[in-house]
């Protein structure tokens, strides 16, 4: 399998448990790397992303069928039953399935100063880091109705809450008016820089000189596909860049699985585990039919 985040590792520990001979090809750039801890994963809340990892591979390395390799897949020819993986290292691995557990990425921010304080005071998703900055001042940069969506959705941590358009937006004058009941105020200038110490957002300046004192800020950032590698192998990929698959990971092509966020528009860890367990669940359910298939040829 390629990636080694909570999705190839949960899909390799039932893989592992069900005696099926496992490679776990990760090179070890988690979409959440910038971050301190990882929230909201019943037993490990926080955590930070590499302990995380660390106590997995443990765990799993008790089952003597899965093996972890530091590399990166670089292409993968072959059908259902026979892949070859050639890796940067310059291996080639064969396996009868394939998973690709291979995450997201975050495209690069455009703002000035978000780049330092993303993953320390600046956030994605109020599910994981929410709690933390709760009855705080906060800043959400967010365009359009998204941005009704978002102020409500974190109105449950906040009422402290100042709208960032980052720039001409298309707010209704309905939306804005619903803001304004709620005491959201909404500022259309773009941001000329967001200013911070030591990771932790002090105020966003704007370019019309507007100064907005926060802690925190939450924000949509622009996603791209873990790996282009699904899609050359001819799996079907939504508009979002996720692959699209069956409630056990299988996609279109036979015999290859996704998981995780590279598979889902939902990004948590513990939903990227329990995708991959189900993946997981899904190859070791191909493998043993077609063991089985093969045994009764055989008689
Ligand atoms: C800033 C931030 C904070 C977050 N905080 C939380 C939180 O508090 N709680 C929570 O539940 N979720 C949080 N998340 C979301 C969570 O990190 C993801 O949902 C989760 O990591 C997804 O797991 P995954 O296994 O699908 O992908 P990932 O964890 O991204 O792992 C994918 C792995 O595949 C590897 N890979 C990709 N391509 C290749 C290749 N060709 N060859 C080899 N390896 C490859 C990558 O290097 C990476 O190691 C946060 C995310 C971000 C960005």
């Amino acid at each position: 399998m390629i990636g080694g985040g909570p999705a190839g590792l949960n899909a390799a520990l039932v893989l592992g448990r069900a005696r099926k001979n496992v490679v776990v090809i990760d090179e070890g750039r988690p979409r959440n790397g910038v971050t301190r801890q990882t929230h909201g994963f019943l037993t490990r809340d926080p955590i930070s992303p590499s302990e995380f990892r660390r106590i997995a591979k443990e765990q799993i390395s008790s089952y003597p069928s899965v093996n972890f390799v530091e590399d990166t897949a670089l292409s993968i020819t072959g059908t259902d039953g026979d892949f070859q993986i050639t890796t940067a290292r310059g291996e080639t691995y064969r396996s009868k399935k394939l998973l690709f557990a291979v995450g997201m990425k975050d495209l690069p921010v455009d703002i000035k100063g978000l780049a330092d304080v993303y993953g320390k005071s600046a956030f994605i998703c109020p599910y994981c880091d929410g709690w933390e900055l709760r009855e705080q001042p906060l800043v959400l940069i967010v365009k359009g109705a998204d941005a009704l969506h978002m102020a409500k959705m974190i109105s449950g941590w906040t009422n402290q809450l100042t709208i960032c358009t980052h720039g001409p937006d298309e707010l209704t004058d309905e939306q804005r008016e619903e803001l304004n009941q709620h005491n959201v105020p909404v500022f259309d200038s773009p941001i000329q820089t967001v200013e911070s110490n030591e990771g932790m957002v002090q105020q966003v300046v704007l370019e019309d000189g507007t100064r907005i004192p926060c802690t925190g800020i939450f924000f949509r950032p622009k996603l791209t596909t873990g790996s282009d590698q699904p899609q050359a192998i001819g799996c079907q990929i939504t508009e979002a860049g996720t692959v699209i698959v069956d409630n056990f990971g299988k996609t279109n092509v036979s015999g290859v699985f996704s998981a995780g966020d590279a598979a889902s528009q939902l990004h948590q860890a513990i939903i990227a585990a329990s995708l991959g367990s189900l993946a997981g669940v899904g190859i070791n359910n191909e493998l043993n039919e077609e063991a089985w298939n093969k045994h009764f040829e055989g008689n």
